[in-house]
């Protein structure tokens, strides 16, 4: 296959990480017979530099002539905020992507890895069934697309957000809730708040409608309330969340923290054309660029989903996120993601590495994983 992807690397700990994920992506190029483009844009504050712009016209030619988007990190250190290079950096750079790709659909994973588990904030016993789960939130409707208005009636201030659903919107996001539930464990929760709200009764009906389309996708729907207690109380008995604007937004931050490190959570915008931009859902890390010490791992990640939801490559992004799970078993760990608790035993299986250490040892599990899959083809050709 050969297909032209955008990059763009930003600030700050971004073209670290992005350079980290690119190696990934030419070695799972060799190995499975792909062709994979680099077509380099700016964005950010590296942009505004060239261009005086966060997100100039130049990187947004740049995407329109690729097959998606590979994003690293926008923004400055926290005490330049008020410079001019960085003011509204990531609202500019990120909001302008999602105009004018109409970006439709966001997709959180949220996996506690094996051996993993100590640095997720949820006692172990709750961790048992294991967690892996994938959040699917609709970007273009609800609260923060309806009309706002602030005023004064009689003395007393006022402020209101008008939330409004079309079934087109809700139709798009279940479509994408259950094509993702297909390709993962055929289980899909559609949270909403049908007991109060009118657009969450929408949402419910157009879900369930949606539904006859996919029978071998089992459909259960959950009130946002209960889903929040789920999260924590039981996070393994979700497989995929479909949900409304908002109730994604908090859930899937909220998810985002099983995992232990936003270094290992990765995320995709898609418009339902299926053009998509794959991005580490953290930020910049100033206070870390420059060190070598980031956590290439969420990169890496969006360079896999980027292979399975836009590319349709399935065993290549599961062979990344193999490479990637069996390097964490082998015990490397950037700094985020060391361990700080007590647990000598564990903490010697341990081993400290950078930013180039770390994706260097998902390689050799790359390596070892794609050649055990070449022998079993060869085996199964005789
Ligand atoms: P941040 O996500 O950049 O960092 C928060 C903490 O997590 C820091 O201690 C950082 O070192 C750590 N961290 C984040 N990613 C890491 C990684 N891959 N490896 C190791 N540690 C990692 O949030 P912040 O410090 O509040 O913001 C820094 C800048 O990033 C700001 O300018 C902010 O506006 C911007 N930002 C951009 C995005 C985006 O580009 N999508 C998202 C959030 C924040």
């Amino acid at each position: 296959m050969q297909r032209t992807i955008a990059v763009l690397p930003g600030d700050g700990i971004g073209p670290e990480v992005m350079k980290e994920a690119l190696r990934v992506l030419e070695v799972v190029a060799d190995k499975f017979g792909h062709e994979f483009r680099i077509n380099e844009g700016v964005a950010g504050g590296a942009a505004y530099e060239k261009y005086g712009a966060h997100l100039p016209q130049e990187t947004l030619d740049v995407c329109k002539a690729s097959d998606a988007i590979l994003f690293g990190s926008v923004g400055g250190p926290i005490n330049e905020m008020h410079l001019p290079k960085w003011v509204d950096c990531e609202r500019n750079s990120i909001l302008t992507l999602r105009k004018t790709f109409n970006f439709a659909v966001n997709l959180r994973p949220a996996k506690v890895y094996k051996g993993m588990e100590g640095i997720c904030p949820l006692k172990a016993e709750v961790l048992e069934k294991g967690v892996d789960m994938l959040i699917v939130r609709e970007l273009l409707g609800d609260a923060y697309f309806g009309r706002h208005e602030r005023g004064e009636r009689n003395g007393i201030r006022f402020a209101q957000d008008e939330s409004e659903y079309t079934e087109d919107q809700v139709r798009t996001a279940a479509h994408a809730g259950f094509k993702a539930a297909r390709l993962r464990g055929k289980r899909l929760t559609s949270v909403d708040k049908a007991n109060v709200l009118t657009a969450s009764r929408l949402w419910r009906e157009v879900v369930k409608e949606v539904s006859s389309e996919y029978p071998d996708v089992q459909l259960e729907d959950m009130l946002v309330d209960n889903c929040a207690m789920q999260l924590i109380r039981d996070p393994g008995q979700f497989d995929v969340i479909v949900t409304s604007n908002m109730f994604g937004d908090i859930l899937s931050d909220a998810a985002a923290a099983l995992p232990g490190s936003l270094g290992l959570c990765a995320s995709a915008s898609m418009n339902d054309s299926g053009f998509g931009l794959y991005e580490p859902p953290g930020g910049s890390a100033q206070d870390i660029a420059g060190k070598g010490i980031a956590n290439p791992i969420a990169q890496i990640l969006s360079a896999a989903l980027l292979l399975r939801y836009s590319f349709g490559l399935e065993q290549e992004a599961r062979a990344i996120e193999d490479a990637v799970e069996a390097a964490l078993k082998a015990g490397y760990r950037t700094s985020d993601i060391k361990r700080t608790t007590s647990d000598t035993k564990s903490k010697d299986e341990e081993k400290l590495v950078g930013t180039v250490e770390m994706t260097n040892a998902i390689l050799v599990e790359l390596e070892k994983l794609t050649a055990s899959v070449k022998k079993k083809e060869a085996v199964a050709a005789k």
